[in-house]
């Protein structure tokens, strides 16, 4: 089932899952990514899992995987499918033993999650640091030092921003490390998407010139595809999306491949529902390696009304849940008021635009690199 978030481009809805057992029990998930081939691959999988004890979520796991192997491997789409089920699959077997799902992941390292939310323009950094953030994240290069200079100029050092490039493959290694270079005295504590993140060797002449944590992985499936990426030094931060990187077990064992080599975990959230993020709370509530987690504060008035078990945030942090399983249930009756708007992907109706993305990366350099960032003062 989705749910449109209407702040969303109309091709990014949510998608749950349900499993359901036959001691009554069912277990609910979230995938995200491309949801109506996300859904047509949970269907196809279905199968491997029907019949089968939901307890052995690495069994099952492993079982899906191969069964992905077959078709090639299927990136995002086939780790995204099994994302939402192995989750459903944890919050079966929390509320068969009766105990939240950090339990079963290992304990509880905190009891709040620290959040960040998105700086859009001033007006929506300060709402967020009156709500108790200390964390914010600003997007894209156009003035981006200006606005980065405007934040710390308004909100000192015990703010901690973070910059997200966009990861865009017209972003030249050369102009993100002249980006980086320029942002470097404003302590951010990352520098996400710097150049696209299909070229680990762009990535990484990033890494060694620019003194400013690396971080990256909003996009990989899976502990195959992220590791090489932390197992080389190039990424300080890793962001795994609750909703597609292949479920809690791929994200603790990530986490535990990060904390060998010093690195921090950071999940991205970038348009997941509120049983992803749930389930990302009881994921990093488990692990020493936490830096702070993506929040959308402000996407779609139904965002927590599609639930029951309400998060409870304060002082820009997320309680950790005490309920057994995930905490958390969906009300099909709200979501089915919110259908998706549509799944096409969005016509350009300037032919020119994706020319634009590529000349703006490399003309006027100095004007994007410069900036005015007027209207943040
Ligand atoms: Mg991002």
């Amino acid at each position: 089932m989705n749910a449109s978030p209407p702040g969303m481009a109309n091709w990014r809805h949510w998608l749950f899952v349900k499993v359901h057992t036959d001691k009554g029990i069912y277990g609910v998930g979230e995938c995200w990514g491309w949801p109506r081939v996300v859904e047509t691959a949970i269907h196809d999988l279905k199968p491997l899992v029907t019949g089968e004890d939901p307890c052995h979520v690495e069994r099952l796991w492993q079982r899906m995987f191969a069964a992905v192997m077959g078709h090639g491997m299927t990136g995002v789409v086939g780790s995204g499918a099994m994302t939402g089920i192995e989750m459903a699959l944890w919050d079966i077997k929390g509320k068969a033993l009766d105990t939240p799902v950090w339990n079963l992941l290992g304990g509880k390292m905190r009891d709040r999650v620290r959040l960040y939310g998105h700086a859009f323009d001033m007006e929506r950094a300060r709402q967020l640091v009156a709500r108790g953030f200390t964390g914010l994240k600003l997007f894209g290069w156009k003035d981006c030092v200006p606005r980065v200079e405007a934040l710390r100029d308004a909100f000192g050092p015990d703010i901690d921003l973070m910059v997200d490039a966009g990861g865009g493959p017209w972003q030249t290694p050369s102009d993100a490390i002249a980006l980086g270079k320029r942002l470097e005295p404003f302590s951010l504590l990352f520098y996400e998407d710097p150049v696209s993140s299909l070229d680990i060797e762009a990535v990484s002449r990033v890494s060694d010139a620019v003194n400013i944590p690396i971080a990256m992985g909003e996009s990989h499936p899976g502990v195959y595809s992220l590791a090489p990426l932390i197992e080389r030094g190039i990424i300080d931060v890793a962001q795994p999306d609750t909703g597609r990187f292949g479920g809690l077990l791929q994200m603790k064992k990530l986490a535990a491949i990060a904390e060998a080599h010093s690195v921090m975990m950071a999940p991205h959230d970038g348009s997941l529902g509120p049983v992803a993020e749930m389930a990302a709370v009881h994921m990093v509530a488990t692990i020493p390696n936490f830096l702070i987690q993506e929040h959308l504060a402000c996407d779609v008035p139904q965002r927590y009304e599609v639930m029951s078990g309400q998060p409870v945030i304060e002082e820009g942090h997320i309680v950790v849940p005490d309920s057994p399983g995930l905490g958390v249930d969906i009300d099909e009756e709200v979501i089915a008021r919110h259908p998706p708007k549509g799944h096409d992907m969005p016509v350009d109706e300037d032919a020119s635009e994706y020319d634009f993305q590529y000349v703006a990366a490399h003309g006027k350099r100095a004007r994007w690199l410069e900036g005015s960032g007027k209207e943040w003062r």
